[in-house]
């Protein structure tokens, strides 16, 4: 069954404007659904091979079928969304995850130039690095990086080459969201004999908890209240020392207690970072950027989930529509305007 990311069997009468939408995640599809329902053009520009976003590229096949995205996509594509593949848009962009795919790089200015408002929706695909001293050694992998390549790997992208081998192997997984989750779901399918979730804080703090209960009944094991202070080995990773930890006004503090666990493979989950065309662009600047015409929604603000992404997406594009029709009917972009305001956001009058 399809994703759906629209309310509408057809589209309405056109509307003059054109609205680029930057990423086709969940919160960009939702957006351009409804912008489409709506009557307006609307260009999407996504730096991978396809649609869907951390549905498509990250979240596990046997969770999420690429199947059932597709769909979806196709849906948008039938309502008139024009899509472009492989096409990132950059403005101070570093290199992450994904990149590869993209053919074509095109500015945001040029975006500006050439369309009436702008969502950016690119998502969190840095993944936070975990600060502990041995965290380079062989068999350690950060979640995202390791679902994203076997799920290129399971919809055919990419080979096995390169993917760790976790039959019979004992993982330890640090993390208790839905990346953590998971990388926990993919190391039992691909054969792990043993899998230990451990997280800093009290199950009842993760927002995975009802996941993480049915692991359990499965046969994971979790620990919680423990943090990594180093992880060991010599040639390659054989485990990790802990400590454990209480939680006061809401922080979390390692404790003196400390523990071992042993691990073949060590896999971190502990959250992504906001990957925007716009490097610091959630820092209070959204006002200044929204008088130019720039919106966000989704990942990209602070970490959403599936549903909020998609609800966020939809009132991102209800509030353009707004804005685009309380602008009009003077040229909606003032571009060196627009470029100034983005200059000052981004030589950190934020
Ligand atoms: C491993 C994992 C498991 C998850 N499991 C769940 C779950 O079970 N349930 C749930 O509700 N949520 C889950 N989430 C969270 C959910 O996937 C996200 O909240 C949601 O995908 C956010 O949607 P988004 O549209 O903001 O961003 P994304 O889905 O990240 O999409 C952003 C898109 O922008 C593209 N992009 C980025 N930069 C550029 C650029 N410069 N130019 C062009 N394109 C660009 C990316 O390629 C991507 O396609 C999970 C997340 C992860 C990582």
């Amino acid at each position: 069954m399809a994703v759906r990311f629209y309310m509408c069997r057809e589209r309405e009468v056109p509307r003059p404007f054109r609205i680029a939408i930057v990423g086709s995640g969940p919160a960009g599809l939702a957006a351009a659904g409804y912008l489409a329902c709506r009557g307006y053009e609307v260009h999407v520009y996504e730096k991978m091979p396809e649609g869907g976003g951390m549905m498509a590229f990250a979240i596990p096949e046997a969770r999420i079928p690429i199947k059932s995205v597709r769909e979806g996509v196709k849906e948008l594509e039938r309502l008139g969304v024009n899509f472009h593949f492989r096409t990132k848009v950059v403005y101070d962009s570093p290199r992450e995850l994904g990149d590869e795919w993209a053919e074509h790089f095109l500015s945001l200015e040029r975006l500006m130039s050439e369309f009436d408002a702008i969502l950016i929706a690119t998502g969190a695909w840095r993944p936070r690095r975990l600060k502990v001293p041995g965290v380079e050694l062989p068999g350690v992998y950060d979640a995202l990086s390791l679902l994203h390549h076997i799920k290129m790997a399971r919809i055919g992208y990419y080979s096995w080459e390169g993917i760790p081998d976790f039959k019979g192997k004992e993982v330890l997984i640090i993390g208790a969201g839905y990346t953590a989750v998971d990388v926990t779901l993919e190391s039992r399918l691909l054969g792990a004999a043993d899998v230990t979730m451990v997280y800093r804080r009290g199950l009842e703090h993760s927002y995975a908890k009802a996941e993480i209960r049915k692991l359990v009944s499965e046969g994971v094991r979790f620990i919680e209240f423990a943090t990594p202070v180093r992880i060991i080995g010599d040639e390659r990773v054989q485990g990790v020392e802990f400590a454990k930890t209480k939680i006061v006004g809401g922080s979390v503090i390692p404790t003196e207690e400390r523990f071992l666990l042993e691990g073949d493979l060590v896999v971190y989950a502990v959250g992504q970072l906001p990957t925007s065309p716009i490097r610091e662009v959630v820092c209070a600047n959204e006002e200044i950027l929204k008088e130019a015409g720039i919106f966000f929604a989704g990942d990209v603000i602070a970490p959403r989930n599936i549903g909020t992404a998609i609800k966020e997406g939809r009132e991102r594009a209800k509030e353009i529509e707004e804005w685009l029709l309380r602008k009009a009917p003077r040229k909606v972009f003032p571009v060196p305007v627009a470029a100034r305001l983005i200059g000052e956001v981004v030589n950190g009058r934020c």
